[in-house]
């Protein structure tokens, strides 16, 4: 049960070329997200939706402002209090990030070696983690041996694998097929109600926005230039 908050965040890149400019790509953002709840972002490309999630796990600094993950300041810590705040924070991708040469087990067990986790509770989290996603048959078969929406779900069970309070989706549907889609979604709402685990989404989908959230910030331009219940957001009449 994790809460982040994300207050007046920007960030700023230097501009491509010589100019010496800056492309601001997130712009005095602020969220607030309740522990429990699943948050969208949705945007178009190039609206700073990745960026702001970069900035939220702590792979990027913020150039001003704060984000809070629990009670953590992400913003202010340095590089080895980031690593090891991060095994708080799991991660899925769009293109699954699946390490090829590894088997499902050991690319879910990924996480839990870097934590220097002991082999035998290792093994006893994977099991645990590939029942949960429905791959128990799958542990030792090798990503390309899987579909699409299987590797999402290796995606996800790695990203559990430290037990984390919050949960960052980057366009985790986006390669899939919608019926596939729709099964990745219908698991991330299983990892929300019975583990209680935050989860905050970018993606251009609205039919993710619908389908998932409770809660939904629009970015344009780097700005969050909408906020609110997803009905209140997009059900207007
Ligand atoms: P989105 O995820 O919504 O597509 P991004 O966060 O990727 O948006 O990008 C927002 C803006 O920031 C874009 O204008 C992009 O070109 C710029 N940007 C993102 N990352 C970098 C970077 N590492 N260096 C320079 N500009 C960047
Ligand atoms: P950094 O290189 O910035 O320290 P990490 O290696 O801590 O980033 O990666 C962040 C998270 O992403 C880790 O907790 C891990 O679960 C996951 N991760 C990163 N790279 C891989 C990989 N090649 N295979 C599986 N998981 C990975």
């Amino acid at each position: 049960m994790t809460r982040v908050s994300i207050a007046q965040v920007s960030k700023e890149y230097p501009a491509r070329g010589r100019s010496g400019g800056t492309v601001t790509a997130v712009d005095e953002v602020s969220i607030e997200v309740a522990s429990g709840e699943i948050h969208a972002i949705i945007g178009y490309s190039g609206a700073g939706k990745s960026t702001l999630l970069r900035l939220i796990n702590g792979l990027e600094r913020v150039t001003s402002g704060r984000i809070l993950v629990g009670d953590q300041d992400i913003s202010a810590m340095r590089e080895r209090e980031l690593r090891r705040e991060r095994t708080g924070i799991g991660m899925i991708f769009q293109h699954f990030n699946l390490l090829r040469s590894r088997t499902v087990s050991q690319n879910v067990a990924y996480p839990l070696v870097v934590a220097g986790a002991p082999k035998a509770e290792r093994a006893r989290r994977v099991v645990e983690l590939l029942s949960f996603v429905g791959l128990a048959d799958k542990a030792s078969a090798y990503p390309e041996q899987l579909s699409g929406g299987q590797k999402q779900r290796v995606g996800i069970a790695r990203a559990l694998a430290t037990n984390p309070g919050v949960l960052l989706a980057d366009e985790a549907t986006s390669a899939l097929d919608p019926e596939t889609s729709q099964e990745v979604l219908a698991l991330l709402r299983r990892v929300n109600a019975e583990f209680g685990i935050t989860i905050i989404l970018i993606t251009h989908e609205m039919e993710v926005v619908r389908g998932i959230a409770h809660r939904v910030t629009v970015m344009d331009g780097g700005r969050a230039v909408e906020q609110g219940d997803v009905f209140d957001v997009f059900a207007r009449p």
